[in-house]
C-alpha cells in the first residue's frame, strides 16, 4: 500500500473521519506524502497538461493582457508580480519574457510565488533562473504581507486544487460528505455529523453543493489588496457559474481515476463556482471585472495576430496551429475554461 494510504488510514482509525476538505488538503500538500508535494504531475509525462504547457501562445496573450493593464494603471513601479501555484514556472517564464521587451515592466516587477511543492519550486527556479530571482511563500497570506503595493497576479489551474467541502441532501436533510475507514479498512465516502452545516435550500435526495472556503478566503483577500493599492488578477480554471453536483474528480496518467483509491498519487481538483466569485467581486465596487471563456479572452486578445505573425518563421506550422486549437476550440479547452478578469482604476499614489 502506498504512503499516503497508510497514513490516512492512521490517521483515519485514529480520527474516525474526515471532511472532503481535510482529505482533499492531506491528499495533495501533506509535506511527505501529498501529491503535489512529492510529485512532478504536469506534463505529458506528468498526470495532466496545461494551457501554459500546451503552447506559449497562452502566456503571451496573458503577458500582453498584464502589461497592458499595467500601462492603463500608470506604470506603477515598483509592483508586485505574484502567481498562485505556478507548476513549472513555464507561464511566469512567458510573462517574463514578453515583459522584457516593455520598457521599465521587468524592472519594476517583484516576483512572489505562492507554492507549497518543494519540487515545483525548484522547477520554478529553474524556469525563471534567466530573468529573475523570485522570492516564494507558502501561502496567499504570507505573500500579500508587508506587500502595500500595486499587485498584478496570474492564477491558472490553482483555484480548482483548493479543497472543497461537500454537502449531500439525503432523505431529509442537508448532511456534510466525508471519508472513514470501511468494515475492510479501506477508505469510503461517508456522512459526517450533522455539525456546521451551512444554510442551504431544500433539495432533492442526492443533491450535492459544494462550498470552497479557501476559494472565497483567496478572494477576499486578492480584491482586498486590489481595492486598496491598484492592480489587477488574471484567474482561469474550469468551472460553472450556476449549478449543483459532485465535481470532484481525480486524474493520473491524463485518465479520471477513483481518489480515494490513489490518493496522494493523482490529482484531485473540483470545478471552480465562478458564480461566487461575481458575486465576491461586486463586493469590491471600485473594482471592474470581466467574465469569459478561455477561447473568447484568448481571440479578444489577438491570439490570431499573434498567430499569424509566428507563421510567418515557425519551423513546424501544424504544431503551433494545434497549440493555438487545444487552447481555443469549444470541443477542447476553449469552452471549458473560464477566465474572470479583475482590474482597479488608477490609484492615487500614497504619500
Ligand atoms: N499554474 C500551473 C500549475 C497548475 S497545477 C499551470 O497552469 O501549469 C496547481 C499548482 O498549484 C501546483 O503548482 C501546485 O503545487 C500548487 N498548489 C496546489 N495547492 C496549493 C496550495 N494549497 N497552496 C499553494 N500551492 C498549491
Amino acid at each position: 500500500m502506498s504512503t499516503p494510504l497508510r497514513k490516512l488510514q492512521t490517521r483515519l482509525s485514529q480520527e474516525r473521519a474526515m471532511s472532503v476538505a481535510d482529505f482533499m488538503d492531506f491528499a495533495l500538500t501533506d509535506p511527505d506524502a501529498g501529491y503535489y508535494t512529492t510529485t512532478q504531475p504536469l506534463g505529458t509525462r506528468g498526470d495532466f497538461t496545461t494551457s501554459p504547457e500546451i503552447s506559449p501562445l497562452f502566456g503571451e496573450i496573458v503577458a500582453a493582457r498584464i502589461i497592458h493593464a499595467w500601462q492603463e494603471l500608470g506604470c506603477p513601479s515598483p509592483f508586485i508580480l505574484m502567481e498562485l501555484g505556478p507548476g513549472r514556472g513555464t507561464l511566469m517564464a512567458d510573462v517574463l519574457r514578453v515583459g522584457r521587451r516593455v520598457a521599465g515592466f521587468s524592472e519594476a516587477a517583484r516576483v512572489r510565488l505562492v507554492e507549497k511543492s518543494p519540487v515545483l519550486r525548484a522547477a520554478q527556479n529553474e524556469a525563471l533562473e534567466p530573468f529573475t530571482t523570485p522570492a516564494w511563500f507558502e501561502t496567499i497570506e504570507d505573500a500579500l504581507l508587508d506587500a502595500n503595493l500595486p499587485l498584478f497576479l496570474l492564477a491558472n489551474e490553482f483555484f480548482d486544487a483548493l479543497p472543497i467541502r461537500q454537502f449531500e441532501m439525503t432523505s431529509n436533510d442537508w448532511r456534510e460528505r466525508g471519508v472513514a475507514l470501511d468494515d475492510e479498512g479501506r477508505l469510503a465516502w461517508c456522512h459526517l455529523p450533522p455539525t456546521n452545516i451551512p444554510m442551504l435550500p431544500h433539495a432533492d435526495h442526492g443533491t450535492i453543493k459544494e462550498f470552497s472556503p479557501g476559494v472565497h478566503t483567496h478572494l477576499h483577500l486578492i480584491f482586498g489588496h486590489l481595492a486598496r493599492f491598484g492592480g489587477c488578477a488574471f484567474i482561469c480554471d474550469y468551472g460553472y457559474v450556476q449549478g449543483w453536483g459532485d465535481t470532484l474528480q481525480g486524474v493520473k496518467n491524463h485518465a479520471y481515476c477513483d481518489v480515494l483509491r490513489h490518493a496522494g498519487s493523482c490529482d484531485i481538483s473540483a470545478h471552480v463556482d465562478f458564480g461566487a466569485m461575481e458575486l465576491i467581486a461586486r463586493t469590491y465596487p471600485t473594482l471592474t471585472h470581466a467574465f469569459t471563456t478561455q477561447g473568447a479572452f484568448l481571440k479578444e486578445n489577438h491570439i490570431d495576430v499573434r498567430v499569424q505573425q509566428l507563421l510567418t518563421r515557425a519551423q513546424d506550422k501544424e504544431a503551433l496551429l494545434a497549440g493555438r486549437n487545444r487552447l481555443v476550440d469549444e470541443d477542447a479547452m476553449g469552452k471549458l475554461f473560464k477566465v474572470f478578469f479583475v482590474q482597479s482604476p488608477l490609484m492615487e499614489p500614497t504619500p
